[in-house]
């Protein structure tokens, strides 16, 4: 068949949808849907995991977005962004920061190495001025 065999999750109904082409837009699951459909097994993808921290208004004061090390100098780098700033009170900005790097094991939550690599350039930073944080895992090419 040259388809999709579906369920309709809410009513749990299957059925067949024929198609000349199928695109498999399934994000991090991409290559092992495409396993399921009998297709070769191929690992370039390489899940990679992403967290955003949004910061309280007015408590990490930046205009511009910066790239900096992370506080453990492991290779890891963390962007600072202003986000949802009014441009007439530039002293207020609300940034978030986003830190991009391969999963590795550690002992430290990663939010907590984001704060501490922001705390350290922006003085009196805590946990207290986090006011929203959410993670996943990013669909990035591996290298090999
Ligand atoms: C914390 C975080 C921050 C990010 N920040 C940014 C950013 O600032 N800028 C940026 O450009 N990108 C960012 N990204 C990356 C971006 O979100 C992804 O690259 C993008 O969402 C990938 O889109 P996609 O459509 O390929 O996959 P997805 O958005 O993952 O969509 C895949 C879909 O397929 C569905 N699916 C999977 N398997 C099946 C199945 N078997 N059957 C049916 N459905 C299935 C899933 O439920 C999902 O809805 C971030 C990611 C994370 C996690």
């Amino acid at each position: 068949m040259t388809g999709a065999a579906v369920t309709d999750e809410m009513t749990g109904q299957a059925f067949e949808v024929r198609a000349r082409t199928v695109v498999n837009a399934t994000g991090i699951w991409a290559e092992r849907v495409a396993e399921l459909a009998g297709g070769p097994a191929a690992w370039h993808l390489r899940p990679s995991k992403g967290v955003h921290l949004v910061f309280a208004p007015g408590t990490v004061r930046t205009t511009a977005a910066v790239v900096a090390p992370s506080a453990a100098r492991d290779g890891r780098y963390i962007f600072i962004v202003p986000w949802e700033d009014t441009g007439s009170t530039p002293a207020r900005p609300t940034p978030r920061t986003r830190a991009t790097w391969t999963p590795r094991r550690s002992a430290t939550p990663t939010g907590t190495t984001i704060l501490a690599a922001v705390a350290g350039l922006f003085t009196g930073v805590s946990d207290r001025d986090v006011v929203a944080s959410w993670a996943g895992l990013r669909p990035l090419l591996s290298q090999g």
